[in-house]
């Protein structure tokens, strides 16, 4: 049922009853007030008959005491009888002659009997002489003919009285009740209308639209309940506001983080899982929602967040994943628990932050220092070697070819402990880079006569191809000689004796590219991007070589990369390695890299 109908009905309900209830009351009191009156008005109308006879001369005729009973009859509109006091009729407003002499003795009747006892008696009944109900009251007269009078009213007239009374009371109880359903309606519509507007605010804000409503509330107890739901609404409002700026604050922080972030619940459910994590893990794009078991396939990491779960558990440990590459993760988990009392676990976070970078810079130092020690002691044992043989006379004094073996490897440590140094300049970005135009006739030219020993001792022939785009480059002429030298003394020393090896240096695309190439015995395809790392070597035994310190294409690549360019390593298709230099072209380094910038460890 409508709030409307129902408080329609409810007024109305009142007021029906009060209305009934009172009307009836008032209609039985008025009633009752006129019955006493119209009693207490015969009754001296009786008193004033009474008198009236009583003051009669002391012998009146039958006929005159009934003519006296009419007279008096008409003038009240009543029916008056006079009673002898043995109870005869002596006279009757009613009866005349004959019909008076037949009438009953009325010394029994009630109101006589009541008059006589009493002093005055009143009484409603029927008249067996009028055939009709009539009211009577009756009094005692002192007069010698007359013992009592009585007067009677007949009911139907004292009804139709009390009737009337009746119809106006059941009249205003009708006209009451009509304005009552007006005043019902009302009401009721201005009541229902006010909170179906305060409904329709209310539902206004649970769609989201917190615009304050237009009209006011009112000042009774509604208006009162509307404004307190009003303000919580906005104060809610406003703290979700907050809260929703703080989400996006949080989320932009975690998804800048480089840590992998990722959160679950108290069930296992993934509820947040940042871009760093789900690139980590592999995690997918919308990991939210399922369940950690079946996103994360790496036991331990899994199995890390279980004991977080499960017995409350912090955890920090390095995880290798056999993914390819490999990584490195440092996993930290904690479990989520409710700030002040403590009770039940909320989930567990985990963070992970990708130390494979970090291992492997370790890992190569470490490396580092193991190769530079090895590549020491090697040349260190032979001089020792040499110096104990002279020493303890098992060679003669003097001997040349044990101060050649000195020599020769003094003059490797002392190449080695070189290239170190000038590895270890560039890495500190010490070697500024001049940049100028350089003819690349005469960086050629210098090249090869520096490494004109070597290539004679071997019988080995440069053929040298400069395109005419190329003739005048932009480069640090010392640098881009150092990284000649290094590729020819290479060619020279892995390349057979008597072989070619050719120089070619061409312009394209704003680019410089310059070739060597020698018809040796090439590099095997998966050492080809390693050749350039520090200290690697082809081939191991080959290493006993003293020629070589295992740095020159580490040098090479340090100083392409200063350039702004780059060094990578080929085989011939018929043979040999090619190994090319790209710089880049025209209005090179000085903007793509700025000589103080230190170029990345080879
Ligand atoms: P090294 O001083 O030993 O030559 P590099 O850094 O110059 O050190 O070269 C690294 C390794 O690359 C060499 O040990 C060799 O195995 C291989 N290599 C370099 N140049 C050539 C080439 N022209 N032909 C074949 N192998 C080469």
């Amino acid at each position: 049922m409508k709030l409307r109908t129902r408080l329609f009905a409810a007024v109305l309900g009142i007021a029906t009853i009060s209305l009934l209830l009172a009307g009836t009351l008032v209609s039985l009191s008025s009633q009752r007030q006129l019955l006493e009156r119209i009693e207490r008005e015969l009754v001296a109308q009786t008193r004033l008959v009474a008198e009236l006879v009583a003051r009669r001369g002391t012998a009146p005729t039958l006929a005159e005491l009934d003519g006296e009973a009419d007279a008096l009859g008409r003038e009240l509109g009543a029916r008056v009888t006079l009673i002898a006091p043995d109870g005869r009729v002596v006279g009757d407003s009613a009866e005349d002659g004959a019909g008076l002499a037949a009438m009953e003795n009325h010394g029994t009747r009630p109101e006589i009997l009541i008059a006589r006892e009493r002093g005055v008696g009143v009484t409603r009944r029927f008249s067996t002489t009028v055939e009709r109900d009539f009211l009577y009251a009756a009094l005692p007269v002192e007069h010698g003919a007359v013992g009592y009078a009585r007067l009677a009213l007949p009911l139907t007239a004292i009804d139709e009285q009390l009737a009337s009374v009746r119809r106006a009371t059941v009249i205003g109880i009708f006209l009451a009740l009509v304005g009552a359903l007006v005043l019902a309606w009302v009401t009721s519509t201005a009541m229902s209308r006010r909170v179906r507007a305060i409904a329709a605010v209310a539902r206004r804000y649970a769609e989201g639209d917190l615009s304050r409503p237009l009209r006011g509330y009112g000042n009774d107890e509604i208006g009162t309940v509307a404004r307190a739901l009003d303000a919580s609404v906005h104060e809610l409002g406003s703290r979700l506001d907050e809260l929703s700026r703080h989400r996006v604050l949080t989320d932009a922080i975690l998804s800048s983080m480089a840590e992998g972030v990722v959160v679950v619940d108290a069930g296992g459910h993934v509820r947040m899982a940042n871009e760093a994590v789900r690139a980590m893990l592999a995690l997918g794009t919308s990991p939210v929602g399922r369940h950690y078991i079946e996103l994360i396939r790496h036991p331990e990491i899994a199995g890390q967040i279980a004991r977080a779960l499960d017995d409350g558990e912090s955890l920090r440990r390095e995880v290798s994943l056999n993914t390819e590459p490999p990584k490195v993760l440092l996993a930290s988990t904690a479990a989520l628990v409710p700030a002040e009392d403590g009770a039940g676990r909320q989930g567990a976070a985990m963070v992970l932050h990708d130390m494979t970078e970090f291992r492997r810079a370790e890992q190569v130092r470490q490396d580092f220092v193991a190769n530079v020690s090895h590549e020491l002691r090697t040349p260190l044992t032979a001089v020792r070697a040499a110096v104990d043989a002279l020493l303890d006379g098992s060679a003669p004094a003097g001997d040349p070819r044990f101060l050649d073996i000195i020599a020769r490897q003094a003059l490797r440590m002392d190449r080695l402990v070189g290239d170190l140094l000038r590895l270890a300049r560039l890495d500190a970005g010490q070697e500024p880079l001049n940049l100028m135009p350089c003819a690349t006739d005469a960086v050629f030219a210098a090249a090869e006569t520096e490494l004109a020993p070597l290539l004679q001792e071997k019988g080995m022939r440069v053929d040298t191809h400069v395109a005419p785009s190329a003739a005048t480059i932009t480069a640090d002429p010392s640098k881009l000689h150092d990284i000649l030298k290094n590729l020819l003394e290479n060619a020279a020393r892995y390349a057979p004796a008597a072989s070619t090896v050719t120089l070619r240096i061409a312009a394209a695309d704003d680019e410089v590219v310059l070739t060597v190439e020698d018809r040796g015995p090439g590099i095997p395809d998966t050492d080809l991007t390693r050749v350039f790392e520090r200290f690697y070597r082809v081939d191991r035994s080959r290493a006993r070589d003293p020629g070589g310190t295992g740095l020159g294409l580490a040098i090479v690549k340090h100083l392409a990369g200063l350039h702004g360019g780059t060094a990578a390593a080929a085989n011939r298709p018929g043979g040999g390695a090619l190994f090319s230099i790209r710089l880049p072209g025209r209005e090179p380094a000085r903007a793509a890299r700025p000589a103080s910038v230190s170029a990345p460890a080879a």
